[in-house]
């Protein structure tokens, strides 16, 4: 077996924090303006590499929502709306291109205030978001030709709610197609990681778009509630839990309110033993352990075809061995902190569940951070059934399933046996397997041969309990569209 030197470590390599501004306290950005909160509530958030506080931060109640709301509204109907698409282009053009002048501060800040690597945000999160922007600028003036002979039109004000995983990027997804059809917007972060959709709104100003065309109001779910229940909202375009996606889909129900929801998962990644086994494993890991796990379409249910599955496991442990888990700020850092205590618990709970069902754990032996802050060691379970929990719950964390098949059908039923069905990993040398599989599986998003793969040209989204409707592509353009 292969034998790493646990004698030697890398030097520290932590991205400077000196370039970056932040402000002790966040107002809502409403109407162009950043206001102090009608409710007089501020929250802390947390940076969770040493659960500290970073920055307070106005919490919205029902009264700023609704102003935030009118002031969407106002700027949809009297100008927005009105605007040819080649002009509003030229502002999303503008947000793009002063997000990738400011890439650095918002990639440590997304780091600081979320936990995840900074390789992470600063190679996917801030250069993706950009590309949303981008790519969504360059179909304003072109709407009648994405849809042709269908007159489209702009819905209004959307409500938009974000989770805390990729609080910019998904603030990205959302923002840039609402504009590019000419909607207005309300978005609400999340509550652990409101700050760069708060510098985002900064840059919004600093672009000059015109007031009230992108409100940023922050909060808790109580907030959330609010907007998606305010009657003057058209859309409501919601990305989180399967849980609240349900309380959404209620509290909307008898509304003409338009909707889209992203939800969780529980995606299969299938190795077959004709697969490139290094290359799968590298997929593995970057599927399960990216960004601590938190991520709606991590591949945490692994299932390997019998013949290859002790070398696969074997392979994966070794690999497992080298990832480093420490100071998202630092550049060596393959792991980072988990993105809140209650989070945390979860997975916690969740590993504990699994042992009393008999699985059987592995974790790497890495050391963590001393001093405060939430860790997680890289984890796996074997000696799985499909009817354990850690087999069908979303844990949302660094937590993978390992289970074996023999035959494709076999993997397809189990594989498909899940109240999700957002993403799929297939792992094969065979064409026709790939098409086969990705014909059989019920995920919105299938990548063969590689995991975890953006771009803005690519729809994204679900089945069943993940969801229905889809960002990014054409598809991301209609769900803003009547
Ligand atoms: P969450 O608890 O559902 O929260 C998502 C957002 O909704 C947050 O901004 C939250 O505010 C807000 N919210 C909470 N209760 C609400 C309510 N009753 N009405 C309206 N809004 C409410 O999810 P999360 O824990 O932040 O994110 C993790 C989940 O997101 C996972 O299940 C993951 O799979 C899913 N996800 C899906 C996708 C996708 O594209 N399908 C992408 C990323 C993440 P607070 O922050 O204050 O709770
Ligand atoms: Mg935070």
């Amino acid at each position: 077996m292969l034998k790493f030197n646990t004698e030697w470590t890398y030097a520290p390599a932590p991205e400077s924090t000196d370039h970056i501004r932040i402000d002790p306290e966040y107002q809502l950005f409403i109407g162009g303006q950043f206001v102090p909160p009608k409710s007089k509530i501020y929250f802390d958030t947390l940076n969770p590499a040493t659960g500290k506080k970073i920055s307070s931060v106005a919490e919205a109640g029902k009264k700023d929502v609704d102003l935030a709301v009118k002031a969407a509204r106002k700027a949809y109907e009297s100008y927005w709306k009105k605007m040819p698409g080649k002009e509003r282009a030229k502002y999303i053009y503008r947000i793009a291109r002063l997000l990738q002048e400011r890439a650095r501060e918002f990639a440590v800040i997304e780091s600081m205030d979320g936990g995840k690597p900074i390789r992470e945000s600063r190679d996917i999160d801030i250069p993706l978001a950009a590309a949303h922007f981008f790519y969504y600028a360059g179909w304003a003036d072109k709407l009648d030709y994405a849809f042709p002979n269908q007159k489209p039109k702009a819905l209004g004000v959307a409500g938009q709610i974000t989770p805390w995983n990729f609080p910019l990027l998904m603030a990205a997804w959302k923002i840039a197609p609402a504009l590019a059809c000419g909607n207005t917007v309300v978005l609400k972060p999340a509550e652990t990681t409101p700050l760069t959709a708060l510098k985002l709104a900064e840059l919004i100003r600093d672009a000059d778009l015109p007031p009230g065309v992108v409100n940023i109001i922050t909060g808790a779910g109580a907030t959330g509630a609010a907007l998606v229940e305010h009657p003057d909202v058209d859309k409501i375009a919601f990305t989180g839990s399967t849980q609240v996606g349900k309380i959404i889909q209620h509290a909307i129900a008898g509304t003409d309110k338009k909707l889209t929801l992203e939800l969780g998962g529980k995606a299969a990644n299938i190795i077959f033993e004709d697969a490139t086994i290094d290359q799968a494993v590298e997929g593995i890991i970057n599927g399960i352990y990216f960004n601590q796990g938190h991520v709606c379409c991590a591949g945490s249910r692994l299932f390997v075809q019998e013949s290859v599955s002790k070398t696969v496991i074997r392979k994966l442990k070794d690999r497992m061995e080298t990832l480093i888990v420490g100071d998202p700020l630092d550049k060596n850092t393959d792991i980072g902190a988990i993105n809140s205590k209650e989070q945390l618990q979860t997975i916690r709970k969740y590993i504990k569940i699994a042992k009393r069902e008999g699985a059987e754990l592995y974790q790497s032996s890495c050391s963590l951070p001393r001093g405060g802050g939430y860790w997680c060691r890289p984890t796996l379970f074997t000696n799985v059934s499909q009817s354990n929990r850690v087999v069908q719950e979303e844990i949302f964390g660094p937590v993978l399933t390992i289970q074996t098949f023999r035959t494709v059908e076999e993997v397809i039923k189990k594989a498909n046996n899940t109240p999700y069905g957002l993403s799929a990993g297939v792992w094969t040398d065979k064409g026709a397997k790939i098409f086969n599989l990705t014909k059989q599986l019920r995920a919105g998003v299938i990548w063969a041969n590689t995991f975890n793969k953006f771009d803005p040209t690519s729809p994204f989204g679900g089945y069943k309990e993940s969801g229905f409707g889809r960002e990014g592509g054409l598809h991301g353009l209609s769900a803003y569209l009547k």
